[in-house]
């Protein structure tokens, strides 16, 4: 193909990235795709979740330090990074708990949308990933990333939507990260009790409901080889991400034996392809490749 292809990857909070498609993005940048990841809200209610960083500085300082750890993390998968704006509205404890005045899950879909939008049309991705509409895990920011993702690859290519915002891009596929299926981790489950090493997953896997899944896994993309880059940047968020917590219980040489994949749902296809995939880019051709306008 003559043109670069060109990925998107659409998160809520920084360290989103690392946790979500990271091995995907490191292999894809390093086969010469370029990838640009952009994150909705600087993370500044996140709580601190790793002990050894729970300090009264860098609580007090939090989004500074967040904008440092995704720095970093950017520069281990090799992507681009760019945030959108908007404030972290913070997870509720409770069903009741009122989000807080000006966050992002409160914005009007057109105005949350609006810079997403812009991006897409300045970037101009063939292909978008971003979270199914549970938002993959129930915070308040990440079913409102899935909304504004999918707003953003109806209307980008649309020149009556957004005016203003660039000329119009129409993103051929939209994904939805399946990270946390049942069947992944009943694998790695099974793998960790046979090897002795104890499964802390038995709990967790006996309160996932039985039940057929909402947006069936169609696309594996192989990219065992760059886990070791996904922990590093996971590991770059060192306010988010405890080196002795969940992430890391299972061996990586585990995970890259048993589940070598990264998994998706396909959404929206404008292209042919024939499902299951391996590749993101599968059924995109070089006449859909059109270059870059930055
Ligand atoms: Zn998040």
């Amino acid at each position: 193909m003559s043109a670069p292809l060109r990925l998107m990857a659409v998160h809520a909070h920084p360290d989103d990235e690392s946790s979500k498609g990271a091995a995907t993005m490191a292999r894809y940048v390093r086969e010469g795709v370029e990838v640009l990841v952009c994150t909705l809200t600087g993370g500044e209610r996140g709580s601190v979740l790793n002990p050894k960083m729970d300090r009264p500085e860098i609580v007090a300082d939090i989004g500074e330090v967040r904008r440092a750890e995704m720095a970093r993390a950017r520069e281990i998968l090799g992507v681009e990074q760019r945030f959108m704006g908007f404030v972290d509205s913070g997870l509720p404890e409770n069903e009741e708990e009122e989000l807080p005045e000006g966050c992002f899950a409160l914005q009007k879909l057109e105005d949350a949308s609006a810079p997403l939008v812009a991006a897409v049309r300045a970037f101009r991705p063939h292909v978008i990933i971003t979270y199914d509409d549970d938002g993959g895990y129930p915070h308040p920011d990440h079913i409102m990333t899935n909304k504004v993702s999918v707003e953003a690859f109806d209307a980008a290519g649309d020149p009556d939507r957004y005016p203003g915002s660039g000329d119009p891009w129409q993103p051929l596929k939209l994904y939805y990260q399946m990270g946390f299926t049942k069947e992944r981790f009943e694998a790695l489950h099974e793998a960790m009790n046979e090897r002795g090493l104890g499964s802390p997953y038995a709990d967790w896997i006996s309160r996932w409901e039985d039940r057929p899944a909402k947006w069936p896994v169609t696309t594996r993309v192989p990219c065992g080889d760059y886990f070791q880059i996904r922990d590093e940047a996971l590991l770059a968020h060192a306010t988010q991400v405890d080196p002795d917590g969940f992430w890391f219980v299972c061996p990586r040489e585990l995970q890259e034996e048993i589940w070598p994949t990264e998994d998706y749902h396909l959404a929206r296809s404008l292209v042919d392809t024939a499902l299951p995939e391996d590749d993101l880019f599968a059924g995109i051709h070089a006449d859909d490749v059109s270059p870059a306008c930055h």
